[in-house]
């Protein structure tokens, strides 16, 4: 008999909420649906409640309640809108949530789940970075599991032996280089959104695509591996792996590597995360070595990148640096979005605001909120300026 799971899907509408519900709608008896929630895409939203009948869905824009009543009447299928309700989603008694919310806006209903003890699929990874120790001190208090979504911490989870963490030496984290790998800091300077959001081999928003394109993605991860694996930040490597077949590795004390290899499709992680700790059959295009041909390494350029030091940098500082890191670059990456910064100005203003606003270490949600916000306002303001 395999285990039924109830679930729930924060972020439904977007590209990890879409791979999510694509593997749970190829066996819903065994993942029933308890609750769907999007931002503001209310129609692609009611596509979704429609196919997939889950009991209840939400929409962070209150602006979309009537659409949402007026689409679901008849249908038996509960509904709200504004955060309140996106939390409410979360509350809801479903075993295990895929957090998939992009930015720190999801670390409210993550942490919902968190605290009603749930397993947790955790893609979200601006919550954790932002949360940090908070958010893992809950999860272990409440007896909820994170499992790891992004791909290289999921290859990570799959190889790491958990009894035996005294003789793990390093984590090594790959990273494709993003779409300006071998781009000159001229030319990225020049980039435009359309450049950036074009990722050579993993289809993303288009939020996590601009950090690939800085590598504030891989800086983010490092701070995310960190807090998943309890492993030091010198201990945590970047390599640049151009292909994306080898999601990650762990390196132990006997000299024994262990990585983890796919083809880049995010359902391989998602599936791992869903019915673990079993397997479960994905449609996901198989590896084939002979043609992939090469895999090939090098190393990241600190002076075109200069975001993956600065996150590693948030991380060294410790206290609330890497809430402000997390902020900061939410701010930079939407102006850069919405044509105001150039590319080059978002580390910039993510290494601007790192050195000019400090705080203690956030010891509660509402702490890193209150500190969030703070970023967020003043990042803002210097963007208008
Ligand atoms: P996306 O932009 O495609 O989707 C984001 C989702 O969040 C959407 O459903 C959107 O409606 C929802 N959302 C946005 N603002 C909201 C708000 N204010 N309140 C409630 N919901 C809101 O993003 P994505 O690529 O699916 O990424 C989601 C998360 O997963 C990110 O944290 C990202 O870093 C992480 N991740 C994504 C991938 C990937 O392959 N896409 C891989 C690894 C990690
Ligand atoms: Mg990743």
């Amino acid at each position: 008999m395999e285990m039924i799971r109830r679930v729930t899907v924060l972020g439904a509408t977007g590209s990890v909420g879409a791979s999510t519900l694509d593997l749970i709608g190829r066996d819903p008896e065994r993942f029933p649906i308890e609750a769907l929630t999007a931002g503001s895409n209310v129609q692609r939203l009611i596509e979704l409640a429609l196919r997939h009948r889950p009991r209840f869905v939400a929409i962070a824009e209150e602006k979309h309640f009537e659409t949402l009543k007026e689409a679901l009447a008849g249908t038996g299928i509960a509904f709200g809108a504004g955060e309140a309700a996106v939390i409410e989603a979360a509350d809801r008694p479903a075993g295990w949530v895929m957090a998939a919310i992009v930015g720190a806006v999801g670390l409210q209903p993550t942490f919902a789940a968190i605290r009603r003890g749930a397993l947790v699929a955790l893609a979200n990874k601006e919550a954790l970075v932002c949360a940090g120790s908070v958010m893992t001190a809950e999860a272990k208090r409440r007896g909820a599991k994170l499992l790891p979504v992004d791909s290289e911490h999921n290859a990570i989870f799959q190889v790491f032996e958990d009894g035996r963490r005294e003789s793990v030496e390093k984590l090594v984290l790959t990273a494709s280089g993003g779409p300006f790998r071998t781009w000159t800091a001229e030319r990225m300077a020049m980039a435009t959104p359309a450049e950036a959001v074009k990722h050579p081999t993993w289809s993303m928003g288009a939020k996590i695509s601009v950090d690939s394109a800085t590598l504030m993605n891989k800086g983010l991860e490092v701070i995310e591996a960190h807090h998943l694996f309890a492993i030091p930040e010198d201990r945590i490597e970047v390599v640049i792996h151009p292909q994306s077949v080898l999601h990650s590795l762990v390196a132990y004390r006997d000299g024994s590597v262990l990585g983890q290899l796919g083809t880049p499709d995010m359902r391989v992680p998602i599936s791992y995360a869903l019915a673990w700790p079993e397997r479960i059959e994905t449609p996901a295009a198989r590896l084939d070595l002979a043609k992939v041909g090469q895999l090939t390494f090098e190393m990241p350029d600190p002076i075109r990148f200069p975001a993956l030091d600065l996150a590693r940098r948030a991380l060294q500082i410790g206290g609330a640096a890497p809430t402000i890191l997390n902020a900061a670059n939410e701010v930079a990456v939407y102006g850069f979005l919405n044509g105001r910064l150039g590319f080059l100005d978002i580390a910039r203003v993510v290494e601007s605001t790192l050195g000019s606003v400090a705080a203690p270490a956030p010891a509660s949600i509402d702490e890193v909120r209150a500190i969030d916000a703070e970023v967020r306002a003043r990042a803002g303001a210097r963007l208008a300026a």
